[in-house]
């Protein structure tokens, strides 16, 4: 950590390891992938369990009722917006509606043409093919991809060496849907193949709230509106991290309550983790000391950043950054990142006077 320079002083207790971040855990990934009862019972499987996300409901079903009446597959779709969001969760609700099966991959994980034609040939008519993180896919792959998209068609080769020639297949026809993080890191041809483009926003409190109250039942927590309106305040507009605190809160009002979830267990618990009332974490604090300490509050290049915080420029970009530009405490202009008047405020020091 560096230095508190301009008298920001670091937390003197250590940090909440990963509590508030949006990157799914090794232990709830394990939880998707074994589909666990209580990932099965929380996961909402229709468009009107979904919360939140009004503009994209209201889109989606228009195509998906459009799909339907003109029984063809449903338009390839790309849906954007930072981790934990509900891409995933989407993405199988649209297979749900449409009362087809739904196959889930990753960009990095389709390494070679072959794997790429073994899931495509795999693919029932009007099925769901989901690729995530689909910017980490290889150009090879991604070129693989262009003509089974466009026509449902791939050329595959048969034999080797001299001998080997191409040969086309036709695949049935299916629907892609791409989810990342940055629509901005996609090449063109490929972000141009996607009929509709979805991007999910962050949670309002009351929507969160709605999720951690529904999520309560399903888990048979008992909870009163306050504790649940204490969790959604910390839960960086994002539902993964609602779910997250929700358990923890629960614990702690298990052993150190009665069970029941209060606006003060919850609020005691999360005091507890070094999550403050922003939703920020230590990570989070000291991103934002270490512009306005080490960098005089910017602006600051994302690379500088990244060094003197030891942290991925990526990380930095994808789950810390999202978060507190849309809670205005950092702005990213063209000359770099900048601490605003609010990220002075949050730590009680004087704001240099100047806006980014
Ligand atoms: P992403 O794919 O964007 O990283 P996921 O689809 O894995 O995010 O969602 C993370 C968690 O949040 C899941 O457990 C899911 O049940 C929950 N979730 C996401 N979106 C919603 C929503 N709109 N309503 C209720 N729960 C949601």
């Amino acid at each position: 950590m560096a230095a508190a320079s301009a008298g920001i002083m670091a937390d003197s207790i250590g940090p909440a390891p990963g509590l508030v971040s949006p990157l799914a855990t090794p232990e709830e990934e394990a939880q998707v992938a074994a589909a666990s009862a209580e990932d099965r019972a929380i996961r909402p499987k229709s468009l009107a369990d979904y919360i939140g996300q009004e503009d994209v409901k209201r889109e989606l079903d228009i195509a998906l009722r459009a799909a339907r009446m003109r029984g063809e597959p449903l338009d390839h779709v790309l849906i954007y917006g930072p981790p934990g969001l509900g891409k995933t969760t989407l993405s199988s609700i649209i297979a749900h509606e449409l009362s087809v099966q739904f196959h889930a991959t990753s960009g990095p994980a389709i390494e070679k043409k072959g794997d790429a034609a073994a899931l495509l040939t795999s693919l029932s008519p009007k099925d769901i093919l989901f690729i995530d993180e689909i910017h980490r896919l290889s150009p090879v792959i991604e070129e693989f991809l262009y003509p089974a998209m466009e026509d449902y068609k791939i050329d595959i080769m048969i034999g080797e060496g001299p001998s080997a020639r191409s040969v086309p297949l036709s695949l049935k026809p299916f629907t892609m849907i791409g989810a990342t993080t940055h629509a901005g890191k996609l090449t063109s041809p490929l972000r141009a193949r996607f009929g509709i483009i979805l991007q999910l926003q962050f949670y309002t409190p009351q929507e969160l709230e709605l999720i951690v109250k529904r999520d309560a039942e399903k888990l048979a927590v008992p909870i009163d509106n306050a504790g649940a309106a204490e969790i959604a305040a910390r839960a960086r507009g994002t539902p993964r991290i609602a779910i997250r605190l929700l358990k923890r809160v629960r614990d702690y009002a298990q052993v150190v309550g009665t069970g029941t979830i209060t606006e003060e267990i919850a609020s005691e618990c999360l005091q507890m983790h070094r999550i403050d009332a922003d939703g920020c974490d230590e990570r989070d604090r000291g991103y934002l000391r270490c512009i306005i300490n080490d960098f005089n509050g910017g602006p600051v290049g994302i690379d500088s950043l990244a060094a003197s915080l030891g942290d991925e420029r990526d990380t930095l970009e994808n789950v810390v950054e999202p978060y507190l530009i849309q809670q205005g405490l950092v702005q990213r202009t063209a000359a770099g990142r900048v601490a605003s008047r609010k990220a002075y405020g949050k730590f009680g020091a004087e704001w240099p006077g100047r806006e980014g």
